[in-house]
């Protein structure tokens, strides 16, 4: 099964991406793990990207879909993967496509994860992540089982800089602009399933699998 994890930042799905990764067999690919990879094996690719990132610009979208398509066009990858992080814009969407139709492998599902925009702020700003393995936690929705460590790894918890509500609005206008028309996109590929995400975090991963079953 191949699928790509839609939703706006706060909507928990960092947290649903491991566990449909789970009940289906598939490999969970973040783009933010993905960067993070490539950069600390030093690929061709990672190099690139981490030129960009130290002089504080966006990545580019050819980079980025550079790593993804050669991240799903590995062995593990070909009975199915979920996208977590990508695609974020239109155009890269588009590229996904024609990627996935040169190789014969469509999308299955575009799953698009809704919360009210006025519910997002409280939850990305009680997020908590694991600087060293990319766990995500909320301190009050999806706690680590001791306060502040890493239930993965150990390490120690942190918020990210961009999870602060000075910079949530500004996070969630740039998804309204750029990422939410990608819903209308995959609707119109006819692959598009909506789950509310505004529910108890189990309730939701129910929703999902009745939605992918
Ligand atoms: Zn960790």
């Amino acid at each position: 099964m191949r699928i790509v994890l839609l939703g706006p930042p706060g909507a928990g799905k960092g947290t649903q991406a491991k566990k449909i990764a789970d009940r289906y067999g598939i490999v969970h690919i973040s783009t933010g793990d993905l960067f993070r990879d490539n950069i600390k094996n030093k690929t061709p690719l990672g190099q690139k990207a981490k030129a960009y990132m130290d002089a504080g610009n966006l990545v580019p979208d050819e980079l980025v879909i550079a790593l993804v398509e050669d991240r799903i066009s590995k062995d593990d990858c070909q009975d199915g993967y979920l996208l977590d992080g990508f695609p974020r814009t239109v155009a890269q969407a588009s590229a996904l496509s024609e990627y996935n139709e040169k190789v014969g492998k469509p999308l299955d599902c575009a799953l698009s994860i809704e919360v009210p925009e006025d519910k997002l702020v409280s939850r990305i700003v009680g997020r908590r992540v694991c600087p060293n393995c990319g766990a995500s936690f909320h301190i009050k929705f999806n706690p680590p089982k001791q306060d502040g460590i890493c239930d993965r790894c150990g390490e120690k918890l942190v918020q990210r800089k961009d999870d602060t509500e000075a910079t949530v609005k500004n996070r969630l206008d740039v998804y309204n602009k750029e990422t939410a028309p990608l819903i209308d996109f995959y609707r119109c590929k006819g692959v598009l399933k909506a789950v509310d995400g505004d529910q108890d975090v189990d309730i939701v991963t129910a929703d999902i699998f009745k939605a992918l079953d």
